[in-house]
């Protein structure tokens, strides 16, 4: 008898991954992605794989990783029509868990990573240029070879590009499958044609089916284009940048990728986000035992001089950005006041937003509070000490506020956009089922109206009890999603393998 051997049986269980990103937490951050680059390649070692990591060695990473080896001396690589020459160090995120930092001075010995607060670096085409080509051209030398790759954003988007065309004959590199995960599709790396000669591409790759863009150079489309998987951070954030209002331009692109675009949720690390065993705030608490969430709620209101009364705290951290819906906080906040909520916000990012929270608290002292600048620890003592947890974007790929909320046992008053839609489910009375209350329109009075359903719930104390101890019940800890990718790599492995 002829045993014919299952497809799966091809891909190996352990799997080699290198995971590419232009930020890890902690090493260097400035949004989500370095979380999510912090954090999945760990869950992907727990799961038993072989996973290293790959970054740019920016200014001050050695202080944070501690001693690094050098494991190539001289990696040369050709731009334009020279050859720059960098380096790759390795360090460790965990004990079984590589990270390799591409060291190159000219690029990424610099105060910012993609720029200062005069703008972007004026060469940043280059600095990722030579980051994708690197990371290939790395692999040569590297004795060590993945069997996916997995790539990040812009920055590390021209890897695919790479493999499927300068490299495509090369028996080192061949079937390697790719993924590319769009973390916020609003950023794209967009340059001028000029600058088309410094990938090394040919012209032929400068046109609609390729990397051009309205004239320019788009490293984001390059990545959607040449990478065997693609995936965003919620189905669905994924579904809709296939439409116009959220597709940023490359809607018709991902249309036509639509088979190979999947959206695996983030996780939070469960470990550093909980409220039992929380530093930084004045008392822990679990979903059994909530009387420390109302010791942390008056800490919280004497911390900011809000009147410390039990009424109901609305809490905010977040960029101050167009993106987070604020405008709808703002206009809805008299209304609000006058349900007798308070209001704590943390947040900093556009100056006039800042200013409109900054008078909106002049003007009604004791009720809003609003903090402006970075503050992890506060961060955290907002998210135990407040009663709700607002976020009502236009649109948001994944969002981690919301799930850190429900892991506080805060509960989530979301807008339905993107990954709000896939984490938050609203709640019944009747049911006692739901952890959380969102609404749809993009408006000031349906958020008004979203507030009242949820103050409506707040007043029966013994439901809001059980609507939190739901909260706390979900789990968005990193394993789920870390074994959604690991099927997509073996998926991505095997089309790689097609002839
Ligand atoms: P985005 O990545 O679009 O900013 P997310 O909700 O995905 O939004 O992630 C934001 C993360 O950054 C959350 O963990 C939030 O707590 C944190 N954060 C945002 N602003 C601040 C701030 N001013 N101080 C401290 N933490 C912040």
């Amino acid at each position: 008898m002829t045993v014919h051997s299952h497809p799966e049986a091809t891909v190996p269980q352990r799997l080699r991954i290198l995971f590419i990103s232009p930020e890890v937490e902690p090493f260097a951050k400035t949004g989500g992605l370095a979380d999510v680059a912090g954090a999945l390649p760990k869950a992907l070692a727990r799961l038993g794989h072989d996973v290293r990591v790959l970054m740019p060695k920016y200014r001050g990473v050695e202080r944070l990783s501690g001693p690094l080896t050098p494991v190539i001396a001289r990696l040369r690589v050709p731009i334009a029509d020279r050859t720059a020459e960098g380096a790759l160090l390795e360090g460790r995120m965990a004990a079984s868990l590589p990270i390799y930092f591409l060291a190159q001075d000219h690029y990424y010995d610099r105060d910012g990573l993609y720029g200062t607060s005069d703008g972007d670096y004026w060469d940043n085409c280059e600095r990722f240029v030579f980051f994708c080509r690197a990371a290939v051209e790395a692999l040569r030398s590297l004795g060590w070879t993945p069997q996916v790759i997995h790539a990040n954003d812009w920055q590390s988007a021209l890897v695919s590009v790479y493999l499927e065309t300068l490299y495509r004959d090369d028996p080192a590199l061949a079937k390697i499958g790719t993924l590319f995960t769009i973390h916020n599709l609003a950023y794209q790396g967009v340059f001028w044609h000029y600058d088309m000669p410094m990938t090394g591409f040919g012209w032929d790759l400068f046109t609609p089916a390729g990397i051009e863009f309205y004239g320019k150079i788009n490293f984001l489309k390059g990545g959607l284009v040449f990478s065997d998987l693609l995936t965003t951070v919620s189905r669905t954030y994924a579904r809709e940048i296939q439409t116009a209002e959220f597709g940023c331009g490359l809607e018709g692109v991902l249309q036509e990728r639509s088979r190979a675009l999947h959206g695996v949720i983030n996780g939070i690390d469960y470990e550093a986000w909980n409220p039992a065993s929380d530093a930084a705030i004045p008392k822990g608490y679990t979903a059994e035992d909530l009387q420390g969430k109302s010791a942390c709620k008056l800490a919280l209101q004497e911390e900011l001089g809000l009147v410390p009364e039990p009424v109901p705290l609305l809490g905010m951290v977040t960029r101050l950005a167009e993106q987070k819906g604020l405008s709808l906080v703002l206009e809805a906040l008299p209304a609000l006041l006058a349900e007798g909520v308070q209001l704590a916000l943390l947040g900093s990012g556009e100056p006039t937003i800042e200013r409109a929270f900054s008078e909106a608290t002049s003007e009604h002292r004791g009720r809003v509070a609003v903090r402006l600048g970075y503050d992890a620890a506060l961060a955290r003592r907002i998210y135990a000490g407040a009663d709700c947890f607002l976020m009502p974007s236009r649109y948001e790929p994944c969002g981690l506020g919301q799930l850190i909320s429900l892991r506080y046992g805060t509960v989530p008053l979301v807008r339905w956009t993107g990954g709000l839609v896939d984490t938050v489910k609203e709640f019944d009375s009747a049911k006692q089922a739901g952890t959380g209350f969102g609404f749809a329109p993009f408006s000031s009075e349906a958020l008004l109206e979203c507030v009242r359903r949820a103050l409506g719930v707040y007043r029966q104390p013994a439901l809001w009890t059980r609507l939190r101890r739901n909260a706390m019940a979900e789990d968005f800890s990193w394993e789920a999603s870390a074994r959604e990718y690991v099927s997509l790599y073996r998926k991505a492995v095997k089309a790689a393998a097609l002839p």
